[in-house]
């Protein structure tokens, strides 16, 4: 089982707050390309990515209070394609179970993942961005991971 995805890409950006000032300088860097693809964010990274980049940003709710989950649900959904998460790997989260989950759907769905400023770079310079890539989906299980209708 499989999906394709293609240019432009649906993208989620998440960083906890030590990590802020990282994502907001690498997404920054990688403007031109970003503005291109169609983008998503929890609540304070994605008021913060708009306000640096000035590009139009889906925003969801603060991580704590839900976004982290919502970004999951969109990606079990299949409408996001790439997460950009930078996690801090210094201090505990309050809500280290939803971050833990959306790490583990974007495992389960096969979505590439970057946790830190070089996986990104290799992610956003990929020639997949734009060529297409068919994103197979592990069967796990006899379970059917079909959504109905
Ligand atoms: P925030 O959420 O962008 O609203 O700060 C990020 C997170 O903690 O998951």
């Amino acid at each position: 089982m499989s999906s394709t995805t293609g240019s432009p890409q649906h993208i989620a950006l998440v960083a906890h707050d030590n990590m802020k000032v990282e994502l907001l300088r690498w997404a920054d860097h990688n403007r031109g390309t970003l503005s291109g693809h169609v983008l998503y964010a929890t609540g304070t990274t994605g008021t913060m990515l708009e306000y640096e980049l000035g590009l139009p940003v889906h925003r969801f709710l603060s991580g704590p209070v839900g976004g982290d989950q919502q970004i999951g649900a969109r990606i079990a959904e299949q409408a996001i394609d790439m997460l950009i998460f930078f996690w801090d790997p210094l201090e505990a989260q309050p809500h280290d179970p939803d971050v833990r989950a959306l790490l583990r759907i974007g495992t389960v769905w096969n979505v590439p993942m970057a946790c830190n400023v070089a996986t990104a770079d290799f992610l956003i310079s990929s020639p997949l961005l734009s060529d297409g890539y068919e994103r197979s989906r592990p069967q796990i299980g006899p379970r059917e991971w079909e959504t109905p209708g």
